[in-house]
């Protein structure tokens, strides 16, 4: 899809330096709630902007599905203890391009994924879809699979601007899709992007105009950027300058406002009961287990809180999870040394709009707040951060530059 994804499908392996001998780790005395990502990595191209994991399917070849789902389950199983009888609150299936699989393949990884883990019942489970016709075809069966809420990844109305990005499908085929998926699920979410290349303010209008007229529940619109091993980084089209990126960020806000959606992150805008309980667990820094080519997973325990990574590639993932190589399908995994972890919490924490309660900071890192006393004083000294101490909430002013706010509890800043 398109930047709607979070720390589950990161693309690319963190090289978090390994924890220097006598250097403190930190664990929590309850483990927060637990959420579970599972990485389809295959689409029809690759996107010119794309750095997900995600592999284009070979014309001629087909997904392997079977044999990926018999890896999710070895992985799974291998997985299980470190997870044992913690009931999962919502489940993610993300890419690549996840509707490229059956709606066979998608029931029996569902299947698998209720049979072996505790699924808390109504759980959300988040699919994301592209709006080709072939896939909106089965929006339905995927709901009768189990999928409670569809991500669409449409990204723009404007044909001219689809092309330019590279995407195989077209504007007439978004409409349609957002119709199907209307009518097959309660809770969906248009993915959009804006500072598209070429973009105007008035293009972005007329995009976001139409996408409103859907009454979506849930919108996730992400600036288009420019990252390292793309097609766009080595040959970089024209974008919008920062300052009309700004505006197009504010028209977005009025908006999604007027039309009754609520600002609650960075990106997203949500109706009432209607915000992506997955994605809140990560900005919440909850744990997730990330199955699947490339997938992260963060698990706090006792005495620590530990960050891993599968194998990126999926036909090596699939031989280590299957046995078949020497090893197995973690590529990397890591106790997340205390001092790094006030950072790694308000990285995700002050991506909200609403920020999170204070406590969290010490149930969720299983550090004191002494541990951030100074650059939180410091933030609320410059405006950046609500000086209500039960919160850490950015102000406007921090939302707008979050970037220098987050950074503030960087360990060699604080
Ligand atoms: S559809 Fe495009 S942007 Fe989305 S994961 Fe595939 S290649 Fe990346």
């Amino acid at each position: 899809m398109a930047g709607s994804k979070g720390p589950g499908a990161e693309s690319r392996v963190r090289t978090i330096a390994r924890r220097p001998a006598g250097e403190e780790s930190s664990g929590v005395r309850s483990a927060p709630p637990l959420s579970v990502y599972v990485h389809l990595p295959w689409c029809i191209r690759k996107c010119p902007y794309c750095d997900f994991n995600s592999h284009a399917v070979l014309d001629g070849d087909e997904v392997p599905e079977r044999r990926y789902l018999d890896a999710l389950r070895a992985d799974l199983e291998a997985a299980l203890p470190q997870v044992w009888g913690r009931p999962v609150q919502t489940i993610f299936v993300g890419g690549g391009t996840p509707s490229l699989f059956s709606p066979e393949a998608i029931d029996a990884l569902l299947t698998m994924l209720r049979t072996l883990l505790p699924v808390v019942p109504g759980a959300e489970i988040t699919m994301e879809a592209n709006p080709g016709t072939f896939e909106a075809e089965r929006f339905r069966a995927f709901a009768q699979a189990g999928v409670t809420r569809l991500s669409i990844g449409v990204q723009s109305f404007d044909d001219d601007a689809l092309r330019r990005i590279g995407r195989v499908h077209d504007a007439m085929q978004a409409r349609r899709a957002i119709e199907t998926a209307a009518q097959h699920f309660e809770s969906w979410n248009l993915d959009l992007m804006y500072a598209l290349p070429g973009q105007t303010l008035e293009a972005l209008r007329a995009d976001l105009r139409e996408a409103l007229s859907f009454a979506p529940p849930h919108l996730s619109y992400y600036h288009l950027t420019l990252e390292p091993n793309t097609a766009f980084a080595l040959r970089p089209p024209v974008l919008p300058d920062e300052d009309a990126a700004s505006d197009m960020q504010s028209v977005i806000e009025d908006e999604t406002q007027r039309a009754g959606l609520q600002h609650y992150e960075v990106s997203a805008y949500a109706r009432v009961h209607r915000r992506c309980a997955h994605n809140l667990n990560y900005w919440q820094f909850g744990d997730y287990l990330g199955l699947g080519a490339g997938a992260h997973g963060k698990l706090s325990f006792q005495d620590r809180i530990v960050r891993e990574a599968r194998v990126r590639n999926p036909r090596e993932y699939m031989r280590a999870a299957l046995g078949e190589s020497r090893e197995g399908p973690i590529a990397s995994s890591h106790a997340v040394p205390a001092r790094e972890l006030p950072f790694e919490f308000m990285l995700n924490a002050l991506r909200l709009i609403d920020g999170v309660p204070a406590a969290w900071f010490v149930e969720r890192t299983g550090l004191s707040t002494l541990a951030i006393a100074d650059p939180v004083a410091r933030a609320v000294q410059r405006g950046l951060l609500d000086p209500d101490p039960t919160v850490f909430r950015p102000t406007p002013l921090g939302a707008r530059f979050l970037n220098d706010l987050q950074q503030m509890f960087l360990p060699e800043q604080r």
